[in-house]
Order: structure tokens, then sequence, then C-alpha cells
């Protein structure tokens, strides 16, 4: 079986990135993925990735794959299962049952956002239903919305939406935070943003776009409706990390610990994107992580062959 220098798991903007580096820098390489893109293709708007003007998130994973195969990259359609290290190497074996044997391994799986299961959520994504403030606060202009969450990601995107938007309520389930005081304390501190605690989310409602929430009083269980534009759901993320269990430290929420070489607690496996604990979730610094981490790996293998 051919040994690689770098196996790559995952295609999204860390992997992608990878990938062009790692082949440049005439590392043999294998990128695994399902598909190309990753989460921006779950977009069609990106106003925020550098010298990308056309918006579209499946145009900029066309032009991702495009850049891939120019470069001549090996790419194999699959989901990786199970990582496991043997002597020096690592062995990748995927779902499908194809396994690949690499000096290094960098780990880009991303993260995806968790959902709140109700009704209109799926309906209206994009359309009403947002998941990164930093992505789209700039649609929120002068519109009323709502953030559901209790977490420091639900308390920095309201804090960014109240910027933007005319009023901002942050709805939440329990009664207490887990989101930083001092962050608590600053976004209650603008003066168009209303807390409410202790209130579920039980239906997303509108015609071609969000009109309202369906809401339920947890204390009383009445049901009442609020009139919003825009809803942004930030109640935490699923990290794709499952293939590397018990080969690297991971933080509370399931992410890879890395340095700012993008190294793992275990030598030779790399991770880069929102796989790690990167404090933000943005393309242009998954693909700025994957970068570093196929220039490290260059590095760590040179270093061993001499
Ligand atoms: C709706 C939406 C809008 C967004 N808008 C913007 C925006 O405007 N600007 C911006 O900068 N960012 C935006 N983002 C965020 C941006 O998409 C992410 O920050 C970025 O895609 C993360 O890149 P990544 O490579 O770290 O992970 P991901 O994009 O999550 O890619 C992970 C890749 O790994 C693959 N994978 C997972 N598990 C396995 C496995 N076991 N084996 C093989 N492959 C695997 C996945 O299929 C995927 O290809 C948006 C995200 C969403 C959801």
């Amino acid at each position: 079986m051919e040994t690689y220098d770098v196996i790559i798991i995952g295609g999204g903007p860390a992997g992608v990135s990878a990938a062009i580096y790692a082949k440049r820098k005439l590392l043999r390489t294998v990128l695994i993925s399902k598909e190309i893109g990753g989460q921006v293709l779950l977009t069609s708007n990106i106003e925020n990735y550098p010298g990308f003007v056309e918006k579209s998130g499946i145009r900029l994973g066309e032009y991702f794959e495009q850049q891939l195969k120019e470069l001549g990259v090996e790419i194999v359609e699959d989901m990786v299962r199970e990582v496991r290290k043997e002597g020096n190497s690592f062995r990748a074996i995927c779902e499908e049952g194809r396994e690949f044997l690499g000096k290094s391994v960098i780990a880009t799986g991303g993260s995806s956002h968790k959902k709140l299961n109700v009704p209109g959520e799926g309906e209206f994504f994009g359309r009403g239903v947002y998941v990164c403030a930093t992505c789209d606060a700039p649609l929120t202009k002068n519109k009323t919305v709502a953030v559901v969450g209790g977490g420091n990601a639900a308390f920095q995107s309201a804090d960014l939406l109240a910027r933007y938007a005319a009023k901002v309520y942050l709805i939440h389930h329990r009664g207490e935070f887990r989101a930083d005081g001092l962050l608590v304390n600053r976004v209650k501190g603008h003066g168009n943003v209303e807390v409410m605690t202790n209130v579920a989310v039980r239906e997303i409602r509108g015609k071609d776009r969000v009109d309202s929430l369906l809401l339920e009083n947890l204390e009383s269980r009445r049901l009442f409706e609020l009139p919003v534009q825009k809803v942004f759901i930030e109640i935490g993320r699923e990290v794709k990390a499952d293939y590397l269990k018990g080969l690297v430290l991971t933080n509370q929420h399931g992410q890879v610990i890395v340095d700012r070489l993008q190294r793992t607690s275990c030598g030779g496996i790399f991770a880069a994107g929102e796989i790690t604990d990167l404090p933000y979730g943005q393309a242009i610094i998954s693909a700025g992580q994957g970068a570093v981490a196929a220039l490290a790996v260059f590095d760590y293998l040179s270093e061993k062959k001499s």
C-alpha cells in the first residue's frame, strides 16, 4: 500500500487550503471528503472572503474543487471512520472500507450547528433563519431579530446584532446563562436588547420569510407569538472529530486542542479549522489554519527525515 506524506480529512476551506499548500510543497497528498466546500455550500451570501465577490457558497466550493483538480490533488469521496496510529504512520479507515496510510494527518472535519428541531427551522433556513451573526449581521439593519441560546456564542451574536438591528430579543430556555458574566452585562447594557428567560421556541412562522416565533413560557406554559424578521440559532456546535478518539486531546466542547502550528497532542496529527478550539468560525480563518497546518507538516516531515 502506498504511504502518503499527508492524509487530509475534510474538504471545507481548511482541508482545501491544506491540500493546496501540501501539494505545492510536493508532498504526496490525499484528501478524503464526501464533498468539496464544507459549510460554505450552505450559504448564498458570502461577503467577507477576500477576493471572492460572487457571494454564492456553491460557487466558492466549485472554485475550491477546480483549484484542487488543476493542482492534481488526489480526492477520495468517502468519510473517514477511524484513524489508527501504527508505529510512525497513521492508517485512515473509510466508511466504504478503503484504507490509506500516511506519515502525517491533517484533520479538518469541521463542525455543524445544533438545531432547535422545530417546525419552520429548515423551511426558512437562509430566509430569516441564520446560524452565524458574524456572517449575516449586515442583513439585520433596522430589523427586529431574535437570538436563541444562553452561552457565549449567543451573547456574542446579540452583542453584534444590537449594533445593526432595531431590536434584539435574546431567548433562552433556562433561568440562568452559561455565558461569561461580563459579556452578559455588556449585552444587557444595549438599550435595544431584551432578554427572555425560561422561554422555548416552539415554531418559526412566516409566509415567504420569517414573520414571527411561537414561544412557550416554561413557567406558566403559556404560548405566545413574537413578531421578528430574523432569528439566529446559537445553541452550540457538534465537532466532527470522532475518528480521532483516544488519539488527541480535546476540550470540554470536543474541540481538538492545537498549538499555533496546528499541532495536536499526538506527534504527526495536525488539525485545522472549526474542528479545533479556535474561537472564531469563519471560512478565511479555517483556510488560514489549513495553510499553517500544511506548512507545519512539511517542516515536521523534513525534520524527521534529517
Ligand atoms: C449558513 C452558513 C453561512 C456561513 N456564512 C459564512 C460567511 O458568510 N463567511 C464566512 O467566512 N464563513 C461563513 N460560514 C462559516 C464557514 O462556512 C465555516 O467557518 C467554514 O466552512 C469552516 O471550514 P472548515 O474547513 O473548518 O470546516 P467545514 O466547512 O465544516 O468543513 C468540514 C469538511 O470535513 C468533512 N468531514 C467531516 N467529517 C468527515 C469525516 N469523518 N471524513 C471525511 N470528511 C469529513 C465535511 O464533509 C466537510 O467537507 C457560514 C456557515 C454557515 C453554516
